[in-house]
């Protein structure tokens, strides 16, 4: 999600955080609420007690919105995944996990949390709105929440991820085909299936003159198809590294420099000579750095031809080493983390090779033609 967001505080411990997009849709459903349904189910009122109405309603829907929010990060934390913030933004909330549900029963759990939450919500503003002796505006207020929330638990059951009810039919599926990249590929297709009905339907709004309302439909469409797309692409990509180590896909004729080296002679006989990025730096056979042309750039070229490879390395961390055994998704984990191109693949002391972000690119490419 592109464009800013501030965090506006912490539910029980999550960062609760407010996208720019929160508030035009926040300002939309006020103007909405005051100027159509309160004058419709409210007569002869006067334009500032819609307006405050209109604005009491519109927090009452996030409110309801963050609570269904907090259904899902309140399970998941029971499971002991880590929620990295929950966002309000432009379609409602998103609660953002940090790694996956360990089992198709914790998974189900989590999603159907949410709804729900949302369910029992809009039985609460039913049970208000027939309260007996209840005035006039909280009747309207209620059940205009009534009915929101009823809304957000039947169209987040739709089956098709990212929506909770996708997630439902991905843990089903998980459960019964044992296989998790599958039942994700599956829900996600669903998914993308119906963002595409939205989008169409957004279209035939559009057509017959209802232009907000399918206005509506074709971007929470799109936004959903886009979501599922990138999830199917994820999940694909995931399954063609399942099972290859890093020894697969290391290059073992290794070029070392040495710590001696003037930065001239380095970037002569060996950056440019060969091509690559950068070199792990050598002596006596064991790694000490690591030179890529990150620390080059950053020297003036005039000093190349006083400073040594040793003075301008990055120097050699365990952080820079893996086994050849680790599975490939761990070494692209760490050079991700620590922003690293290259890793040194080392058994005990021994040097056996080295693996770069380009290498395994190449190798993925190359396999799956
Ligand atoms: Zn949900």
């Amino acid at each position: 999600m592109g464009g800013r967001s501030w965090q506006i505080g912490r539910v029980f411990g999550i960062p609760l955080r407010v996208h720019i997009s929160w508030f035009l849709v926040f300002a939309l459903v006020t103007w909405s609420l005051a100027r159509h349904y309160f004058p419709a189910v409210l007569i002869n009122r006067l334009p500032w007690q819609y307006w405050s109405l209109g604005v009491v309603a519109a927090l009452l829907l996030f409110a309801s919105v963050l609570v269904h929010e907090l259904g899902h990060c309140l399970v998941a934390i029971r499971y002991r995944v880590p929620i990295a913030q929950i966002t309000l933004f432009i379609f409602g909330g998103m609660a953002q996990i940090k790694r996956e549900a360990p089992t198709p029963k914790a998974e189900f759990l989590i999603a159907i949390a949410g709804p729900i939450v949302s369910v029992v919500l809009g039985l609460g503003f039913w049970g208000l709105a027939v309260l007996p002796g209840a005035p006039p505006p909280v009747i309207a207020v209620s059940e205009h929440l009534r009915n929101i929330n009823l809304m957000l638990a039947i169209f987040n059951l739709v089956p098709g991820y990212p929506l909770d009810g996708g997630r439902v039919l991905r843990a089903g599926l998980w459960a019964w085909s044992k296989n998790f990249h599958k039942a994700t590929r599956y829900s996600a297709r669903v998914g993308q299936g119906f963002a595409a009905f939205l989008m169409l339907f957004g279209v035939y709004d559009v057509v017959a003159g209802l232009e907000i309302g399918g206005v509506w439909f074709l971007l929470i469409g799109a936004f959903l198809y886009t979501a599922a797309q990138s999830t199917h692409r994820q999940v694909s990509f995931q399954e063609s590294l399942t099972g290859l180590r890093v020894g697969d896909v290391m290059t073992t004729d290794v070029v070392a420099l040495g710590a001696g080296l003037t930065l001239d002679e380095a970037v002569d006989n060996y950056f440019l000579r060969l091509g690559f990025g950068g070199f792990p730096v050598m002596d006596d056979g064991r790694p000490v750095g690591m030179l890529s042309l990150r620390e080059l750039k950053a020297i003036p070229r005039e000093r190349w031809s006083t400073l040594t490879v040793g003075e301008v390395m990055v120097p050699h961390g365990y952080q820079a080493e893996i086994h050849p055994d680790e599975p490939i998704t761990a070494a692209m984990e760490r050079m991700f983390h620590d922003d690293r191109s290259r890793l040194v693949v080392m058994d005990g002391d021994k040097v056996l090779g080295l693996v770069t972000r380009s290498g395994i690119a190449r190798f993925l490419d190359l396999r799956q033609r």
